[in-house]
């Protein structure tokens, strides 16, 4: 599978934490090879030199409570038959299994849940879906679960309730990563208190530089990446800046009565729901400002400074975002973040510990 035209990334592990590829192949099973508005296909990972993925399985928190694991075994099934069956990609839950995927010239797909409402607060069905593979979960989603606070949400619990403190035990005995992107900072503290293990943001920037909820301020980067922990950055413009984020929330003002009409009357329908969120997503960066990868590594740079550059690497939320960095479209653009992060300074020893390293040694202290 590995056909690198930018020989100078050859010997570059490049392997991304999170990618909402699952869901889009919900929509659309032919999605993976046809290669025209995907962020990550077989073209463009031949391109673009991806070794190894995180595959996020994402449930819209519409779906809670009663349809969260259908929808979730709904996507698993769509991995399989569309990526895994076909041999585009091996599922892997370990790093051996990923070194040997890509000995194979495979991608190494890993899964995670997104987000902890999946599991309708029963450990059995969080080891059943370790039993699938899932070697990762993202506590929350947007909003609140019922055992730990979200960043977009009002808080609840405090952070992590006494069964959120169970479910986190759980995932520690399992070996499972616990993601705290989307999490509220009372929450990442919580869990940090909690947990022995290291810890991993997913897809998520720092406040420092845009300042919304969804980031993570600078006294957590540091605690995070004290404990061989790993921060990706996440490639929405909305994320990376901050006067972009505004544009983002003035248009989720403008579109907010328009949605709510669309809803009316189907309130306990969650596919029409669903729908009419992604339908919102997608308005909510219309007319915002251009931006570059040069955002992306603007991020990059301040983690480093911060938690230094063992800490953070790739949380594109490809297949998940709206809208990305003009030179930043989609998978195939990584020679050209590898090419920027030469320019901005950075070695080849330190931009393969942020283009595949970091992620790859994270998991490799997790195991151990
Ligand atoms: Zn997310």
């Amino acid at each position: 599978m590995k056909n690198k035209n930018e020989s100078f990334i050859d010997d570059i592990l490049i392997f991304d934490a999170h990618c909402d590829t699952a869901n889009a192949l919900l929509d659309d099973p032919s999605y993976f090879i046809k290669s025209y508005q995907s962020h990550l296909d077989i073209e463009k990972i031949k391109k673009g030199g991806l070794n190894a993925q995180i595959f996020a399985i994402w449930v819209n928190n519409v779906y809670s409570p009663f349809r969260t694991i259908k929808q979730a075994l709904l996507m698993y099934n769509a991995l399989e038959k569309n990526i895994f069956n076909p041999g585009y990609g091996i599922k892997v839950t370990s790093t051996t299994e990923m070194d040997s995927a890509i000995k194979n010239g495979k991608l190494a797909c890993w899964l995670s849940l997104e987000g902890g409402h999946i599991i309708k607060n029963s450990i059995d069905i969080l080891e059943f879906f370790y039993s699938l593979g899932v070697r990762c979960m993202t506590l929350t989603h947007f909003k609140n679960t019922d055992w730990a606070d979200s960043s977009g949400d009002k808080p609840k619990w405090d952070g992590l309730n006494k069964l959120g403190k169970n479910i986190i035990a759980k995932m520690d005995e399992l070996s499972m990563a616990i993601d705290v992107s989307h999490s509220s900072d009372k929450t990442v503290e919580d869990v940090l208190e909690v947990t022995s293990k290291p810890v991993l943001a997913s897809h998520s920037c720092a406040r420092a530089i845009c300042d919304i909820p969804r980031n993570i301020p600078d006294n957590l980067i540091k605690e995070i990446a004290d404990r061989k922990g790993y921060i990706g950055i996440n490639f929405f413009p909305g994320f990376l800046k901050k006067t972009i984020s505004e544009q983002v929330n003035k248009n989720l003002e403008k579109y907010k009565k328009e949605y709510q009409e669309k809803i009316k009357g189907s309130e306990d329908n969650p596919d029409i729901i669903n729908q009419a969120d992604l339908e919102l997503f997608t308005k909510i960066v219309e007319g915002n400002d251009k931006t570059d990868l040069n955002a992306v590594i603007d991020q990059i740079v301040h983690m480093a400074d911060i938690g230094g550059v063992e800490c953070v690497g790739l949380g594109s939320d490809f297949d998940g975002i709206p809208s990305t960095p003009t030179d930043l479209t989609d998978v195939s653009c990584y020679p050209t973040l590898v090419t920027g992060l030469y320019e901005r300074g950075f070695n080849k020893e330190e931009a393969e510990k942020i283009m595949g390293m970091n992620l790859y040694n994270f998991f490799k202290n997790f195991e151990e």
